[in-house]
């Protein structure tokens, strides 16, 4: 542990249980000194944040639902009356109808295209717009991508169309707080088995092909995004915004399966 993130708080969105690259991050940041707010989603998964954020000594916000304006303003009233003010935004959420993370982007509904967008794009400015408010100079926001917003990818579909989006946000924000040195990035995660991830058709496979792919022979673990997020919620990367960074086993810069990948 480094110290990195003394003296400083920040928001974690996105945590379900201890297998979320959100538990990943807050972990991390826990460890190198920051203290943390975590919020839930619905009933069901308060039950699981609350003795997750006992182990970190971490608070909880309480429940907010991106889709729902008024819990997000609850959160971070809340978040203000307890600390006043705040250093970073850790927005790690998205979702899609599993029906429609199989097959053929094509056959993507207009409902759920909308609700896609809404909850995992539009999710990143209605956040950040909170945050800012009570967020200091020199303040830190990461949101969490996939490859797939760059290249197709099976069954990610809308999602992938989603995360393309999102980047987009990541820079439009990132010119909008740059001038209180507030900075906006998103870390490109490796695929890791996660209650969202759950639902993406043959995720296994998809698994499986990046162990044999990626240039470091493995997937990420949900520590190694955690490391990741800590340099860029940290003064480590003052200079780095509206930067879409890959923490994939180098997944990314491969353009053909390897000649010695074994069969899946
Ligand atoms: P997860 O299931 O642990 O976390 C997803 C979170 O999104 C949950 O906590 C859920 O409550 C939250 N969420 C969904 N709809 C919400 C809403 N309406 N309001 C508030 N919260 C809502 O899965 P994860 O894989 O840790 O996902 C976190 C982020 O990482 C997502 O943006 C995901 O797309 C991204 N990501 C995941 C992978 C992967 O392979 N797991 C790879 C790259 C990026």
């Amino acid at each position: 542990a480094t110290g990195l993130m003394r003296g400083k708080r920040g928001v974690i969105m996105g945590l379900a249980n201890n297998r979320s690259i959100a538990w990943g991050i807050a972990k991390t940041l826990a460890e190198n000194g920051a203290e943390i707010a975590l919020t839930y989603q619905g009933d069901a998964l308060r039950k699981r944040v609350e003795p997750l954020a006992a182990e970190l000594g971490a608070i909880v916000a309480g429940h907010c639902d991106v889709a729902d304006e008024e819990t997000i303003d609850a959160v971070f009233a809340e978040v203000e009356r307890q600390w006043g003010k705040i250093d970073f935004v850790v927005h790690a959420i998205a979702f899609s109808d599993k029906d429609e993370l199989t097959g053929r982007y094509l056959e993507t509904s207009r409902s759920n295209f909308a609700r896609t967008m809404d909850i995992s794009v539009y999710s990143l400015t209605a956040v950040t717009k909170r945050a800012e408010k009570i967020m200091n100079d020199g303040g830190s926001v990461v949101t969490l991508t996939y490859y797939g917003a760059e290249k197709v990818m099976p069954h990610y579909n809308v999602m992938g169309v989603a995360k393309a989006a999102l980047e987009a946000s990541v820079r439009y924000l990132a010119v909008d707080l740059g001038n209180r040195g507030i900075r906006v990035n998103a870390i490109s995660a490796g695929p890791i088995k996660t209650l969202a991830a759950s639902g993406i058709g043959d995720f296994r496979y998809i698994l499986k092909w990046n162990e044999y792919n990626a240039p470091l022979k493995r997937t990420v673990t949900i520590e190694e995004v955690g490391r990741s997020a800590l340099y860029l919620l940290s003064d480590l990367s003052t200079a780095v915004t509206g930067e879409i960074h890959h923490v994939d086993m180098g997944y990314h810069t491969v353009g053909m399966k390897a000649v010695d990948a074994p069969d899946i």
